[in-house]
């Protein structure tokens, strides 16, 4: 049981659910004739990337990158590197980044750059969550799921350790779950 580990719930499922429809909508506006590349950063915003993908009534196509910055598991380094590139070529398409979380900003920063140095014609950015109190890097999202506060939070994407990303809801972990490891 995945529940017993969790000390609170942030974000029910059902929150989540009624966000992406809302997200959906504005995003279906927006991308109207656009034929956006819909990039997924892994793993962490693959259950969202699902969900609103599905409330986006346009054409589009989907791809993947994994990144990594240096750094322990709860705290992001400054360096980021590149596990999985893109397949698609960006060079003049507008690209649509969706992200589980935006804490440092760091990721983002450094994804957006590559992104127009490539010369994508556009680069917006969707998340789930913002934690706008880590921000380090000036970078802001152009559609966010939901403000959290700081702490460290799981679920939808999110992990510890590689595990609870399958929680159906956003939430904090008991603290005897990092004390542990
Ligand atoms: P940034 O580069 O914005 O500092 O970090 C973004 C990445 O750090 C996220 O994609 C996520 O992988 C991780 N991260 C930041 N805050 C949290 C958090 O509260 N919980 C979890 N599980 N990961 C986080
Ligand atoms: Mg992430
Ligand atoms: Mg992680």
């Amino acid at each position: 049981m995945l529940a017993k580990d969790i000390e609170k719930i942030l974000i029910t499922r059902e929150d989540i659910q009624k966000r992406c429809a809302e997200l959906g909508a504005q995003l279906t506006a927006d991308y109207a004739d656009k034929n956006p590349l819909v990039v997924g950063i892994l793993k962490g915003a693959v259950p969202f990337m699902a969900d609103i993908v599905r409330e986006i009534d346009a054409h589009l196509e989907l791809d993947f990158m994994d990144v990594s910055s240096y750094g322990n598991q709860m705290v992001s380094s400054g360096e980021v590197k590149i596990i999985k590139d893109l397949d698609t070529n960006v060079e003049g398409r507008d690209l649509l980044i969706v992200e589980d979380i935006i804490d440092s900003g760091r990721t983002l920063g450094y994804l957006v750059d590559l992104f127009k140095y490539r010369k994508a014609r556009s680069v917006k950015i969707v998340t789930l969550l913002d934690k706008p109190e880590g921000r380090v890097v000036d970078i802001h999202a152009d559609y966010v799921g939901f403000d959290v506060p700081n702490e460290f939070v799981v679920g939808y994407g999110l992990d510890y350790a590689e595990a609870y990303r399958n929680l159906p809801y956003v939430g904090v972990l008991k603290p005897e779950i990092y004390q542990s490891n």
